[in-house]
């Protein structure tokens, strides 16, 4: 390869709000599970005379709940829903229902976004067995749209991470299918080539790096990039061409009659905080970036932190939540609602606080915490457990003992392997039953060992 030649990449973020009916009819939104053209009304088929209704409110709420997150413009005038013009055998209606822009401007990862606006999803066609599928006509989704600014597939990764840490968040998306992403690409001396519908964040991130190189090596080799739509296979982890050069005309964009223009300035939406604040300040408290994540991406392991933070201090805090807290839930199958509960929260925040002043061993602490996930009151036990550590005498016995049975490992240590005394702490503490601070057994086991 010749040059690093700039890239200017661009994503059209296509988001599956958690919504029950479809964006302008009652029907199911439901399209993962329902058995084919189940969930199907004379709206979403597309058939003359028939009536939408206005846009889903829903899905109108959780745009502008994620443009006054990302800090975009809300539009100040009615937003139209418009008619977007092509043929294709799972858009039964010949076009496309999409929007004006809900607002506009804002950032995410320091790039300029450039819209937000609603649209239905088309209907699936199975092009090998010439069946089309209509429970997904008709669903409703958000289109975040990017500038066409991020410089490489991290960037993009970036983006799509934060995007989706923030519907986590504000607990707008299906988990099952969060998004699907258009993404394109711009070499300098080369055309626009955009790549259509993929599915997973990797998938964009192998797509653009795809690209980059085929692009790449043609303008290497003097050859022209024209402008194209192309499809990206996940199993093969390549693109395709799909068609050449389309523009904004060739759709006959037009004002939706059946629809009346949404006034969204005038729309209440619920201030649920701001996540990328909250991730802001955990990090800078000396919480690790994989941890504050995990946290941020719920609010009940959010207020769950707080409260925690509250008894102890952030870095404990993040580190109890993220691993203890979590690892408790994911390994019981219980969602993090369970811990919001008060009564629970009060006796998870009691241990957390014992825990990070030293009041109680790390195997108490588990202990304990495993005994509120099993619905057991444990505010009794925690006021006999705390403080209750063994004294000096019993750990320099219990340090003597196990010494003395594992003589090869004390030799190891005194020959400078000084990490093999954590296979001791582990003996000891076992003896101990837990009760004892690490801290305090390797002391006793030093002063043995000489
Ligand atoms: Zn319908």
């Amino acid at each position: 390869m010749a040059l690093v030649a700039a890239q200017k990449i661009g994503l059209e973020i296509h988001i599956y709000p958690r919504t029950q009916c479809k964006m302008f009819c009652a029907c199911s939104s439901d399209f993962l599970h329902a058995e084919a053209n189940t969930n199907v009304c004379p709206v979403c088929t597309g058939q003359p005379g028939s009536k939408p209704m206005s846009p889903n409110m829903a899905c109108v709420v959780a745009g502008l709940q994620m443009a006054r997150t990302l800090s975009m413009d809300i539009s100040a005038s009615p937003v139209s829903t418009l008619r977007k013009h092509y043929f294709y055998p799972d858009l039964p209606s010949n076009y496309q229902r999409t929007a004006e822009p809900l607002a506009t401007g804002g950032k995410l990862q320091g790039f300029e976004l450039r819209e937000i606006h609603w649209e239905e999803d088309p209907g699936q066609y199975d092009m090998a067995k010439g069946v089309v599928d209509l429970n997904r006509s008709g669903v409703p989704l958000l289109e975040l749209v990017t500038e066409p600014v991020l410089r490489n597939p991290s960037d993009a990764k970036a983006v799509l991470n934060d995007t989706l840490l923030l519907l986590q968040y504000l607990e707008i998306v299906r988990e099952e299918a969060p998004f699907k992403v258009d993404t394109n690409i711009s070499l300098e001396g080369g055309e626009r080539v955009e790549v259509k519908n993929i599915n997973s964040i990797s998938g964009v991130v192998r797509a653009l790096e795809f690209e980059f190189e085929r692009q790449s090596d043609l303008l290497d080799r003097g050859l022209p990039v024209q402008q194209e739509t192309r499809h990206f296979d996940e199993i093969k982890m390549k693109t395709y061409p799909m068609r050449f050069k389309e523009t904004a005309e060739d759709y006959r964009y037009m004002r939706d009659p059946d629809i009346i223009p949404l006034n969204v300035g005038e729309i209440a939406v619920p201030d649920l905080g701001n996540p990328f604040t909250i991730l802001e300040s955990m990090c800078a408290s000396g919480a690790r970036e994989e941890d504050a994540r995990a946290i941020v991406s719920n609010r009940d392991l959010v207020f769950a932190y707080n409260r925690v933070a509250s008894g102890s201090n952030p870095l404990f805090a993040s580190h109890f939540v993220a691993r203890d807290l979590r690892g408790e839930l994911n390994f019981r199958k219980m969602p993090p609602s369970f811990v919001a509960g008060e009564g629970r929260m009060t006796q998870i925040a009691a241990i957390a606080a014992a825990w990070s002043s030293g009041r109680l061993s790390n195997q108490s602490s588990t202990s304990l915490l495993r005994s509120v996930f099993e619905g057991r009151d444990v505010s009794a036990e925690l006021r006999t457990t705390e403080g209750v550590f063994a004294d000096e005498a019993s750990l320099d016995r219990v340090a003597a003992e196990v010494i003395s049975s594992n003589p090869d490992v004390a030799e190891r240590y005194r020959k400078g392997s000084t990490e093999v005394i954590n296979y001791l702490v582990g003996l000891c503490m076992k003896k101990l039953e837990g009760k004892a601070r690490a801290r305090d057994v390797v002391v006793a086991l030093r002063r043995r060992l000489g």
